[in-house]
């Protein structure tokens, strides 16, 4: 038998991985982070949610306003119908529109300084897992250890070799989206002071617009409908950049700073996302289409329940217990369906038309809509949340509220 080098390896150094590896850190656990890429390395997902800030409180994150914007609210606009609506945003937590090359380089760095050891440039490429410990090939090297993190993000390291991942279909298809310095235009100027995301509606998805420091802007187009992938390039997105006003004004005299990019692989959940000796947090556990921005919100939180779980496991050497997480998984689902549900009502039931654009007639529903923007999935007393899960069993809530 290999005597095991590390407690705990963590495959991945997104915003799971350096969570889940700091936390166990904070705690004298052996931890490795094995990262594909080096840091600073671009990644798009720039919007964070207010619940998202206590767990990087307990990181020991100093956020440094120079780098990072404050996001204040959501609005959300119908440019054609000419109907808009605002949702500030829970305030007792401070959210942030962040570029993520500088932001995971300082979630990862911070890790390092808690004592976590830390390879760039070397991708996992097998797990082999007995019954006393976990062998990682990698490659460069092999390694022994007595537990794997996967936050391989939509790699799903994990989920790949279970097959345990399962579409999740009629959300967004794909993504195509660039940055722009210099936008200094009047309307650029007063989102920059509001630190709001806007999401345009348009026929066939949705568009994000999203302010950062230095009069910069993330913009990308979401698409849901149907599109021959001849016509999934540059043009898609220029078509529908130019035909809004909205954008239209906020870009004058900006620059693009980089050809159009573009994602796919849209929405999934991990069936098998945690078993004898491992566990996957963050996207490596389910992806949802980013119209409410909620994936480093669900990284940050699902990595923080795995390091929490570890942390007793490991200490008293029950680690090796295939069921570990097993008591997590209401918890789990119960965040992971709330937002699933709440996506899919977008997108199915025009929920905007339907429902947000309602939403200042009653002070109750706009504020469960905002908890849920905020990450807030777990406080119990959300009664539009209770209508989206209880519509799962009974074919929608749209059937009572017209969604
Ligand atoms: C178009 C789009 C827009 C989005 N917008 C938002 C948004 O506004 N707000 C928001 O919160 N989220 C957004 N997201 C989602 C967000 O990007 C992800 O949810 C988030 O990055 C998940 O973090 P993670 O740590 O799980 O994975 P990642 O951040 O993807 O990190 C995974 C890491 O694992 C590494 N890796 C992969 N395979 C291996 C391997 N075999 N060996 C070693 N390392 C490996 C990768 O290099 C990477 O560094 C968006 C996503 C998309 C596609």
């Amino acid at each position: 038998m290999t005597i095991p080098n590390y407690d705990v390896i963590v495959a991945g150094s997104g915003p799971a991985g350096s969570t889940a590896a700091t936390l166990l850190a904070q705690r004298n656990h052996k931890v490795l982070i094995i990262e594909r890429s080096r840091h600073p390395r671009f990644h798009i997902g720039e919007s964070m949610l207010p619940l998202s800030t206590p767990v990087f409180n307990r990181l020991g994150i100093q956020w440094d306003r120079k780098r990072y914007l404050h996001k204040n609210g959501a609005q959300f606009i119908d440019e054609k119908g000419g109907q808009q609506v605002r949702f500030c945003l829970n305030g007792q937590y401070q959210p942030y529109q962040v570029e993520r090359a500088c932001f995971d380089h300082m979630l990862v760095n911070n890790a390092v300084s808690h004592g976590v050891e830390l390879q760039q440039e070397e991708s996992v490429r097998a797990v082999d897992i007995d019954t006393d410990s976990v062998q990682v090939t990698t490659d460069l090297g092999r390694y022994c250890t007595r537990y794997l993190i996967d936050a391989t993000g939509r790699s799903t390291l994990m989920g790949r070799k279970q097959t345990g991942i399962e579409r999740i279909e009629n959300l967004g298809r794909f993504a195509l989206y660039t940055h722009y310095r210099n936008a200094s235009s009047t309307t650029a100027r007063e989102l920059y002071l509001a630190g709001d995301i806007k999401v345009l509606m348009v026929d066939i998805g949705w568009i994000w617009i999203i302010p950062l420091i230095d009069s910069r802007l993330s913009i990308g187009l979401v698409v849901q409908q149907p599109i021959d992938s001849s016509q999934r390039g540059a043009a898609l997105y220029e078509h529908y950049k130019n035909a809004s006003p909205i954008l239209t004004e906020l870009l004058a005299g900006a620059e693009q700073e980089t050809a159009v990019r573009a994602e796919a692989d849209f929405s999934f959940i991990n069936t098998r996302r945690h078993g004898r000796r491992y566990a996957c947090c963050g996207d490596a556990a389910g992806f949802l289409d980013p119209i409410f921005s909620s994936g480093v919100f669900l990284a940050v939180t699902s990595a923080e329940r795995v390091a929490d779980r570890m942390h007793p496991a490991l200490a008293n050497g029950t680690e090796g217990d295939p069921t570990l997480h097993a008591a997590d998984d209401d918890h789990y689902n119960l965040g992971f369906r709330s937002m699933q549900l709440f996506v899919e009502r977008y997108y199915q039931y025009d929920m905007v038309h339907h429902l947000f654009f309602e939403a200042d007639r009653s002070e109750d529903i706009k504020n469960d809509i905002a908890a849920l923007l905020s990450g807030d999935l777990w406080r119990g007393n959300n009664e539009f949340q209770r209508m989206l899960l209880e519509g799962r069993q009974n074919r929608g809530p749209g059937a009572r509220r017209g969604l």
